[in-house]
This record gives C-alpha cells, sequence and structure tokens, in this order.
C-alpha cells in the first residue's frame, strides 16, 4: 500500500511537473513575441481590443546614416525597439513611416523626406482610423531628432482634437532620461559610435564596419564665431544650434553635408562602437518605456 501510494505521488508529481514545463513554454513564448498590425488579421486586432486600447507608432526616418550604415537606420531603430517594448508589455506596434523629416540630409543620395505637415496629416489619418475600432491611448516611439516637432504637433493635435490621448515615449520624451554616453564624448548626434552600436546590435548585418571612419567637422565662418562666442555666453548655444541641421536653401551653412564630410555628426571614432553598449542603450530606452506603460495600464480603459 506504502509502496502503491508514493508510485501515485510520484506519478503525480511528474505529470504536474510536464504541464509546468510546457506552460511555462507557452507561456515564454507569448510574452516574447511582439504585435506587429500587418502581422495582425482583423479577428486578432478585435480580440486584442477586448483588452486594450492602446497602441504605439514609430517614428524614424530614411536618410544618410554616413558611409557604413542603411538608411534606414532610423526606422529599424525606432521599429526595433517598438518591437522590444510590444514583446515586453503586449502592446500593438503599428508601424506607418518609413521617412521622415530629413530635408537636411539630402546633400547624401538616397535620403528621403516628407514636410513636417504632410507626416503631420499621414500620422493624424493613421490615428483616425484606429480610433474606430476602439483604440483610445497612442504611444509614439521617435528615433530621429528631426522628427520631434511633428511628434509634438501630432500629439498636441491628438490631444486637443480628438477623444484620444496621446504621448511620446522615444526620443523626445520626458521618460527618458538620457542616452548612453561616455564622459570623453562630445556631439555624437548622428551615425557615431552611439548609433553604430545601436545598429552593431539591432541589425548588425546592415553595417559595413569597415568603411566607418571619424568624418571632418567644416564649420563655416558664421557657425565659428558663434561657437567660440558660446564658449563665454552658453546663451548663444540656442542660435548656434538653430542654424545646425537645416535644408540646404536656407543658406546658413547648416545642412548635413555642408557639416560634416562624410555624414557622421559626431566628433568621436564610430570604429569604437560595439554590439554591448548597443544592447544597455536599447534596453534601457526600453526599460523606461516598459515601466511607463505598466503604470498607465494600472488607469483603466
Ligand atoms: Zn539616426
Amino acid at each position: 500500500m506504502i509502496r502503491n501510494k508514493a508510485f501515485s505521488n510520484l506519478k503525480l508529481l511528474f505529470i504536474v511537473s510536464i504541464i509546468l514545463f510546457f506552460g511555462t513554454l507557452l507561456y515564454a513564448r507569448e510574452e516574447g513575441k511582439p504585435l506587429v498590425l500587418q502581422e495582425m488579421t482583423w479577428p486578432d486586432v478585435g480580440d486584442y481590443l477586448k483588452t486594450s486600447d492602446m497602441v504605439i507608432i514609430p517614428i524614424g526616418s530614411t536618410e544618410q546614416h554616413g558611409p557604413h550604415m542603411p538608411l534606414g537606420t532610423d526606422y529599424y531603430e525606432a521599429m526595433g525597439m517598438s518591437k522590444l517594448i510590444s514583446a515586453r508589455t503586449g502592446v500593438v506596434v503599428a508601424p506607418v513611416l518609413l521617412a521622415g523629416y530629413s530635408e537636411y540630409h539630402s546633400g547624401f543620395p538616397g535620403t528621403l523626406s516628407l514636410k513636417p505637415e504632410t507626416m503631420e496629416q499621414v500620422l493624424f489619418e493613421t490615428a483616425e482610423m484606429l480610433m474606430k475600432y476602439g483604440f483610445r491611448r497612442f504611444m509614439f516611439f521617435n528615433y530621429h531628432g528631426g522628427n520631434n516637432i511633428v511628434q509634438q504637433k501630432i500629439i498636441h493635435r491628438i490631444n486637443h482634437t480628438t477623444e484620444a490621448i496621446a504621448v511620446a515615449i522615444g526620443h523626445g520624451s520626458p521618460i527618458q532620461k538620457g542616452r548612453y554616453q561616455e564622459k570623453d564624448e562630445v556631439g555624437d548626434d548622428h551615425a557615431g559610435i552611439g548609433e553604430t552600436s545601436l545598429m552593431l546590435y539591432l541589425k548588425p548585418e546592415l553595417v559595413k564596419m569597415e568603411r566607418a571612419e571619424k568624418s571632418k567637422a567644416t564649420y563655416n565662418k558664421k557657425l565659428e564665431e558663434l561657437w567660440m562666442l558660446s564658449q563665454q555666453y552658453p546663451d548663444l548655444l540656442m542660435v548656434f544650434h538653430s542654424l545646425r541641421g537645416v535644408p540646404v536653401e536656407t543658406k546658413k551653412g547648416g545642412a548635413s553635408h555642408e557639416l560634416y564630410s562624410n555624414g557622421i555628426w559626431s566628433f568621436s571614432d564610430p570604429k569604437k562602437a560595439t554590439k554591448e553598449r548597443g544592447e544597455k542603450q536599447v534596453k534601457g530606452m526600453a526599460d523606461y518605456a516598459v515601466k511607463f506603460i505598466e503604470a498607465w495600464k494600472k488607469v483603466k480603459k
């Protein structure tokens, strides 16, 4: 009897372990998978809306990123990070645009650009469609500085003219506490060590490290004068920055190809980029967004 009981206990333990093992596997698979609107069916979206009204819209760009990185760098970054956030929170990602506002990079072939008002309109009409089905909480994950002005406008327009709520969770959002930077690094703004590291983590097959090299900065007299004076009068940096990153037609000397020889906006060496550094930055940004989303979920639909 005792032996029999021990045997049946063992059998029960075995069955329970099997259930737990496969249960964990299933749960892990579900949890680790991002939800992308274009990969879902309409019944999937219908089911999703029964439990959530949240959506993440990534915004990036198609613009030059130095001689070593693809034009779609910002798109892959915004999309890659949005997908990671989706996998951890279960919130749907709805990519709409491949291009952003990048007019000032057009001295390098292949760069695409939409006017800020065009972008705003496309994003607003997309949001209106999503609202029809019941989406009410919009999160924009931007990863291109040039889009920040559009991001602010679209968020304001949604918040002030519709029933929905919109916030920023990527670049330009107050929840992001600054990017990862080493002490000795200055002005690593675009396609430099930081961004190359990001891509080595997110899309390494598209990075041509053998072509990565430091760029030469070539500021015109006005920019040089402003830079020198801003060392004494730091408020002048505001003027300096308003002249950088503007289309060549403005004649301010602030277009990408007028400022940097190969399109990399950085004084550091992109060859020093590492996948580990990229991972730190990506996970850091995703963590801030996930923490925010989990808090927002506490507010009922
Ligand atoms: Zn970029």
